[in-house]
């Protein structure tokens, strides 16, 4: 099974408020919360509410509500960060070659400066 859910995972803890967080902004469906190791002055993880594993697993399963509430939802904080202009980073780990963490699919928001390369070996 390519994406079977662990509901141990430290960003579903924070979803049943087991673990706190730095709440960015929450709807229905999607919660964005501030990174506890930030890679640049804004770094913000934006994931669903629902069970997905990767961005794979969302695309694939999530429903309309869902996906729209999620892409909306992302669209929002790019505008209330005020990033739009001079830009930003997103980018979404996935699996054992992308050296994703936290098996529970997540969106990490990157602004506030410039990033420099999208991938340093
Ligand atoms: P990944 O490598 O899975 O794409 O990234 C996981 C991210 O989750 C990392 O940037 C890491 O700093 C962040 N993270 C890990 N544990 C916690 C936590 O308990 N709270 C918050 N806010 N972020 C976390």
């Amino acid at each position: 099974m390519p994406h079977t859910y662990d509901d141990q995972n430290i960003f579903a803890k924070i979803l049943r408020g087991e673990i706190p967080n730095k709440t960015v902004t929450e709807t229905d469906h999607t919660l964005a919360f501030e990174d506890i190791a930030p890679q640049a002055p804004h770094h913000v993880l934006v994931i669903p509410k629902g069970p997905y594993v990767t961005i794979d697993h969302f695309a694939a399963e999530a429903n309309e509500v869902e996906t729209m509430d999620f892409w909306r939802t992302f669209g929002r904080i790019i505008a209330d960060l005020g990033v739009i202009d001079p830009g930003y980073r997103v980018l979404s780990n996935a699996g054992v070659h992308g050296l994703q963490e936290v098996p529970h699919f997540h969106l990490h928001v990157l602004a506030g400066r410039s990033l420099g390369p999208i991938l340093v070996r």
